[in-house]
C-alpha cells in the first residue's frame, strides 16, 4: 500500500487525486488535505458568482472524492497545523496544490491608502471567503477603477456594474449583494498598460458586456491599429479584439446608467488622495517594436474612490520548500520540487490558465510518481491514520467529505430564491453547522 497527500482541494489538487486514484486503484490511499472544511479552492472562492455553469466542474471533483481510496481531510492548514517534513514522514509522496492566493503589489506610491484593494480580497469578499468577509470595500463614490487587463479584472468590473437582478441568481453572498445594490458607482475604468490587442480577456467574458442590463462598455476607436493587425493574432485573441472593435464602433449605449470604460495605454504612476484613495495619476504609454509599453510623458488623472489592483497572484512560501521569489511559486522542475515532494496548479506554474489547464498538470505529476513508485510497490508509512493521531495531539479536528455535504445542504437550504446557495462566510459557522 502507498499513501499520498495532496495539499489543496482546488482543481490542481482534485485532478492529481483523480489521476493517482486511477493509476493505483486499491494499491494507494490518496488524502486531499485542505485548510477549510469546504473544497474546490477558487472554483468556490474565485470563479465569478454570476458564472454558475463553470462551477459545475465541482461535480467531477465530487466523483473523485467519492471514489474508493480517496479521502478529504479538511480544516487542516499545512505549515501551521502540520509541517511539510511531518507530512513526508507520514506519506510516500506529498503534492502541493495550494494555489496562489496572495495579491501581487502594484509597487507604486499610494497603494496602501484606504480604498486600494487587491482583487483576491475583493473577489473573496463577494464570494464569501472567510479571510475577506469583513473587507467592507468603499463603494460610496461614483467612480471606481480596476488595474489590469485580464479576466479577473473584468470579473471585478462586471460585478461592480451589474444590477441586483443580474446578480441575485448566482451565489454572490448577501452582504455583497446588498452593498452593491446601494452603491452609487456609475463608472468603472479598466486600466491596461498596453493596447486592446494585448489584453488577456477571453471572448465569452468580453461578449457578455454587450448584453448587460445596467452597464455598457466604452471603448475608444482611436486605440486600435489598422484591422489587418488582427490577422497575426491567435483565433481566440482575434475574437476578443473583434468584440472590442465592435463596442468601439457602436459607441456606448446611452440608455444604460453604468459605464465600463476601457482605458488602454495607461500606466499608473501613483495613487493620490486626502487620507484615502481619490484618484490615480497615469502616464500615457505607447508600444515599442516588441509590444512593450513605454511612457510618452503625457500625464492625466482618473478619479476613483475604490481602486482594485488585479495584476497577478503569488503562492505563499512554506517552510522547508524551495521558493521562486520572482515567479511567486515553488521552485520545481516539471512539478518536482524534491525527493517525494511535488507541486501542481498555480503553485507550480504561477497564476495563469483556466480550470482545465490544471488537469494535464495533475496527470503529469501523478505519472512521475507512478514511475518512481510503481503501482504494486509499498512502504510502511502510516498515511492518514498517523496524521490524524498527530493532529489530535495538537487539538486539530479534521473534517471529512460527509461534513462538507452537511455544510453544502445547509448552504442550499439557506439560499435566497433562485440562488444555489448562501455561503457561510466564517470558519466558525462552518463548524457550527457540524455541531462542533
Ligand atoms: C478571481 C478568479 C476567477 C477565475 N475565474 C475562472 C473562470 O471563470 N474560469 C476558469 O476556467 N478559471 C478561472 N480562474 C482560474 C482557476 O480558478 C484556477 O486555474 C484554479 O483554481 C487553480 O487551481 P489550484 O488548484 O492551483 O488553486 P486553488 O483553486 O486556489 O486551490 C488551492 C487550494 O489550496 C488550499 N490551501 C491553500 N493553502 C493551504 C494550506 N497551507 N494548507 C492546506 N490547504 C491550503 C485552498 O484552501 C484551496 O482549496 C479564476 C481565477 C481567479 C483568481
Amino acid at each position: 500500500m502507498r499513501h499520498f497527500a495532496v495539499v489543496g482541494s482546488g482543481p490542481g489538487g482534485f485532478y492529481t487525486a483523480e489521476a493517482l486514484g486511477k493509476a493505483y486503484g486499491e494499491g494507494a490511499r490518496v488524502d486531499i488535505i485542505d485548510r477549510y472544511p469546504v473544497p474546490y479552492g477558487l472554483v468556490r472562492f474565485g470563479v465569478a458568482p454570476d458564472h454558475q455553469s463553470l462551477k459545475a466542474v465541482s461535480k467531477r471533483y465530487d466523483q473523485t472524492a467519492d471514489s474508493d481510496g480517496v479521502d478529504f481531510i479538511g480544516n487542516v492548514t499545512v505549515g501551521r497545523d502540520v509541517s511539510i517534513s511531518e507530512l513526508l514522514e507520514h506519506y510516500d509522496a506529498v503534492v502541493l496544490a495550494i494555489g496562489a492566493p496572495h495579491d501581487r503589489k502594484l509597487g507604486i506610491p499610494g497603494e496602501d491608502l484606504p480604498g486600494v484593494i487587491g482583487s483576491a480580497a475583493f473577489v473573496g469578499w463577494y464570494n464569501g471567503h472567510p479571510e475577506f468577509a469583513g473587507l467592507d470595500p468603499p463603494l460610496g463614490g461614483t467612480h471606481a477603477a480596476v488595474i489590469g487587463n485580464g479576466n479577473v479584472a473584468l470579473d471585478c468590473a462586471r460585478i461592480l456594474s451589474k444590477s441586483r437582478g443580474e446578480l441575485e441568481g448566482g451565489d454572490i453572498v448577501n452582504h455583497a449583494l446588498d452593498a452593491l445594490e446601494t452603491s452609487p458607482i456609475e463608472t468603472v475604468t479598466i486600466l491596461g498598460r498596453r493596447g486592446p490587442l494585448q489584453i488577456s480577456m477571453t471572448p465569452k467574458e468580453l461578449g457578455e458586456l454587450g448584453h448587460l442590463e445596467a452597464a455598457t462598455p466604452v471603448v475608444d476607436p482611436a486605440d486600435f491599429p489598422p484591422a489587418d493587425a488582427d490577422e497575426a493574432l491567435e483565433p481566440g485573441q482575434r475574437k476578443s479584439v473583434t468584440l472590442l472593435r465592435e463596442y468601439a464602433a457602436a459607441g456606448p449605449d446611452k440608455s444604460k446608467r453604468n459605464k465600463m470604460v476601457f482605458d488602454f495605454y495607461a500606466k499608473p504612476l501613483r495613487i493620490e488622495g486626502d487620507g484615502k484613495a481619490e484618484r490615480i495619476v497615469i502616464e500615457r504609454t505607447k508600444l515599442d517594436a516588441s509590444d512593450s509599453a513605454i511612457g510618452t510623458g503625457e500625464i492625466y488623472e482618473v478619479p476613483a474612490s475604490l481602486i482594485i489592483s488585479s495584476i497577478g497572484y503569488s503562492t505563499p512560501p512554506l517552510e522547508g520548500v524551495p521558493y521562486d521569489e520572482r515567479g511567486g511559486k515553488f521552485l520545481n522542475e516539471n512539478g518536482k520540487i524534491d525527493e517525494r515532494l511535488y507541486c501542481v496548479g498555480w503553485a507550480r506554474r504561477g497564476p495563469t490558465g483556466t480550470i482545465g489547464t490544471n488537469r494535464p498538470d495533475g496527470y503529469e505529476v501523478a505519472a512521475q510518481i507512478e514511475t518512481e513508485m510503481p503501482p504494486g510497490s509499498s512502504s510502511d508509512r502510516p498515511g492518514a491514520e498517523g496524521l490524524k493521531a498527530l493532529l489530535a495531539t495538537r487539538n486539530v479536528m479534521p473534517t471529512d467529505y460527509d461534513d462538507w455535504r452537511k455544510i453544502e445542504q445547509t448552504e442550499s437550504a439557506n439560499a435566497r430564491p433562485g440562488s444555489p446557495r448562501e455561503k457561510f462566510v466564517r470558519v466558525e459557522d462552518w463548524l457550527k453547522a457540524l455541531d462542533r
